[in-house]
């Protein structure tokens, strides 16, 4: 059992008096720490989502601008602050270089952060900051092209294997939680294919397949616990956003991606408590006496991280 023995989360459950049991010089020194090296991984990520889509290699050209391909010089390399020295133009060419990626930096700092507040300096902790960059290269490369690049949805898969040796995750929980969004959203999507073509004759999906691979290879990594949270924020999120956008823009077709990596993001850092949470309140003393007692057994036999 791996428990999160972190100030933040410990704060929420126990109140002040426990706080000054943990080392919170440790964390003022680690945040910063943290923030910084996920910026860093975050200007790595801008040029996967750049470059992976373009189909440019990611390792064999040195950084340039957009516009001139003018190389950048090392020392216009530090994360955010260079765009911030720069003012946001490009040294050689002065033309403007997209806030993006200092936001993108920025953004990968704040979620290593999270990660490290919600599980602790260890194993699963990283972990979960690789699949947070991972959901952020999807996120933007959907927005982008409206497509998801499977490489990139292969390594969820791929951090899944450490993941069985730092987490108590069992391999059903993980199975249950591939296929509690996944096969919904395949059906949807199937089923929607064929009403959209009978009416219009267009062969589209209304939930697309990187979304659903999405889904299913993120629930056979975080077991199906933090899905359901993960999946009804992702949806609520694209059905307010899509509805300013089309009101915006007038397009009614969206990428759905980033709302489902958000989704997943909250859902990894406080999805398994929030639905634990939900079935101790509401649906356990709907129950028999007898199946009560089966369900509380099974929720606690489970591993709680808290
Ligand atoms: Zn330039």
């Amino acid at each position: 059992m791996y428990t999160k023995q972190i100030p933040l989360v410990c704060l929420l459950q126990t109140g002040w008096e426990e706080w000054q049991f943990y080392d919170w010089q440790f964390f003022l020194l680690a945040i910063p720490v943290v923030f910084i090296y996920g910026i860093c991984i975050g200007s790595f990520l801008n040029v996967v989502i750049y470059r992976l889509p373009a189909g440019e290699s990611l390792i064999k050209r040195a950084s340039h601008c957009m516009t001139c391909g003018a190389k950048i010089r090392i020392r216009d390399l530090i994360p955010i602050f260079s765009w911030v020295f720069l003012r946001g133009k490009c040294h050689s060419c002065g033309e403007p270089i997209s806030p993006r990626y200092p936001i993108v930096e920025g953004l990968n700092g704040l979620v290593y952060v999270a990660c490290f507040l919600a599980f602790g300096l260890n194993w699963n902790m990283v972990l979960m900051c690789i699949f947070s960059s991972l959901l952020i290269v999807i996120a933007f490369m959907d927005w982008d092209t409206m497509e998801m690049d499977l490489r990139v949805l292969a390594g969820i898969l791929v951090i899944s294997i450490p993941s069985f040796f730092v987490t108590d995750l069992t391999i059903w929980e993980r199975l249950i939680g591939a296929a509690s969004i996944g096969v919904p959203f395949l059906l949807i999507g199937e089923i929607s294919r064929i009403v959209i073509r009978k009416k219009t004759g267009d062969d589209i999906r209304g939930i697309e397949q990187g979304d659903t691979i999405l889904m299913a290879v993120s629930g056979f990594y975080l077991g199906w616990k933090p899905m359901i949270p993960a999946a009804l924020i992702g949806i609520f999120l694209a059905a307010i956003c899509g509805l300013i956008l089309k009101r915006i823009t007038g397009e009614s077709k969206f990428a759905f991606g980033p709302y489902l990596c958000i989704g997943l993001f909250f859902g990894a850092i406080f999805g398994e408590e929030l639905t634990i949470w939900y079935i101790a309140r509401y649906i356990t003393p709907l129950l028999e006496p007898e199946v009560q007692s089966y369900t509380s057994d099974l929720l606690h036999s489970l591993p709680l991280r808290l």
